[in-house]
């Protein structure tokens, strides 16, 4: 049977370079890097060396880099650093959107029961927001906006570099969780005016388990684990060499092939996109354009999500109908709700996101499977029957 891995917003499989990268980290250069003697001192170059690379990738110093276990770490950190500089200055107001991350709102959550005010901007249904809403969301005690620089779900990319220069002018701290954006979009702290910006090496082919967060010289950042000096006392914890090396390894691998992959990758989108729209009653979402290369989300009326990814599975096909992490769970997406989605609408939901190891063949075969088990489904739903008989009127035409 094919096997055919949709599911690259939820973590993409290593790359040969990464795993090359990695494997005499486990052996060869097994050193603690904080140690003064030979071995410590290779793995200590190996950090530097990594550092490096991932810095020039994002044009910002090895010194403004500081390395986490993922992009939730590195996300709460910069939500909470910011935060805590904000109070100091009496400024507890945090602006983000409605769609951000759950490692994003979850935090903002729990500032909020600290006392913190938080405006969740509303987000088009296109799924974009407009830098003017934050313009006009700013005030004399805003200390943060955190706005996504591409969405997980349904892959939109915002505009980032508009946010970032109305922060910067109104002197307001600006995050971007960039995880999907990292090795898929170009990104230029300095230009985009970015102070701070989280990434994670599994959504480029890189390792699980390992992040960064880029933090703009001069802000200040907390310490979420206590413990030793390393990472200049912003992060405790014996460094992950195997999983830094490999993940600069990978940030070097997708950010020079990224114009070519990106032309490949978003033709094949756009031929899954066409297919699919073929599908009576289906809506793409998020802006057909300014979206992630890789990413296609649909909605399809009279259906579950979790029967038709079921179905899929047995196809041969790995997709997802939202976010890895709201799945087992029977809430609809927040994001898709956040696009104005009905519930009912959101349940039947799919995300298939691509990769440069994706072929025409494997878009082909999906858009066939996708049809069958819509199809099927609906033959077997109540719900179904009632739209096609008139009880009940179809939302999405
Ligand atoms: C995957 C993801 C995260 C979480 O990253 P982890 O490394 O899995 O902790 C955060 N934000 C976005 C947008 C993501 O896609």
């Amino acid at each position: 049977m094919r096997q055919i891995y949709l599911d690259n917003a939820a973590t993409t499989k290593m790359s040969p370079a990464a795993i090359q990268a990695l494997l005499p980290c486990l052996d060869q250069v097994y050193g603690n890097p904080s140690s003064l003697h030979s071995p410590g001192q290779r793995a200590s170059e190996a950090l530097s060396h990594a550092r490096e690379r991932i810095a020039r990738q994002f044009n910002c110093t090895p010194r403004e880099l500081t390395f986490t276990s993922g992009g939730s770490e590195a996300d709460n950190q910069a939500i909470r650093s910011a935060a805590l500089l904000g109070a100091r200055q009496g400024k507890r107001h945090i602006i983000s959107t409605a769609f951000e991350h759950h490692a994003v709102l979850h935090t903002l959550d729990r500032l909020e029961r600290e006392g913190f005010a938080v405006t969740l901007l509303d987000v088009h249904e296109n799924g974009l927001i407009q830098p003017e809403q934050v313009a006009q969301a700013i005030r004399e005690d805003t200390c943060l906006v955190t706005v996504m620089y591409a969405n997980n779900e349904i892959g939109t990319i915002q505009p980032v570099a508009e946010i970032g220069a109305i922060c910067r002018e109104r002197g307001v701290l600006f995050h971007t969780d960039a995880v999907q954006a990292a090795g898929h979009l170009p990104i230029d702290v300095q230009g985009q005016n970015i102070d701070l910006l989280s990434l994670s090496a599994h959504k480029f082919h890189g390792p699980k388990g390992v992040g960064a967060l880029y933090v703009r010289k001069g802000v200040p950042l907390t310490s979420l684990i206590e413990g030793g000096a390393q990472e200049r006392g912003k992060r405790a914890g014996t460094e992950n060499i195997p999983g830094i090396v490999a993940m600069a390894a990978a940030l070097d691998e997708a950010c020079g092939r990224m114009e070519e992959n990106a032309a490949k990758v978003s033709a094949l989108r756009d031929r899954l996109i066409a297919g699919l729209a073929n599908i009576p009653h289906s809506i793409l979402n998020g802006d057909p354009t300014r979206r992630l290369p890789g990413n296609v989300s649909f909605c399809f009326e009279g259906i579950e999500g979790e029967s038709l990814l079921l179905l899929l599975d047995d196809k041969g096909v790995y997709a997802s109908s939202g976010s890895a992490c709201t799945s087992g769970s029977l809430d609809p997406s927040h994001v898709l709700l956040a696009i104005g989605r009905p519930h009912e609408i959101a349940h039947g939901s799919l995300r298939l996101t691509l990769s440069e190891e994706t072929s025409q063949e494997d878009v082909d075969y999906t858009v066939e499977a996708v049809t069958q088990v819509v199809s099927y489904l609906r033959s077997m739903s109540p719900v179904w029957r009632d739209l096609e008989t008139g009880k009940q009127s179809f939302v999405i035409q």
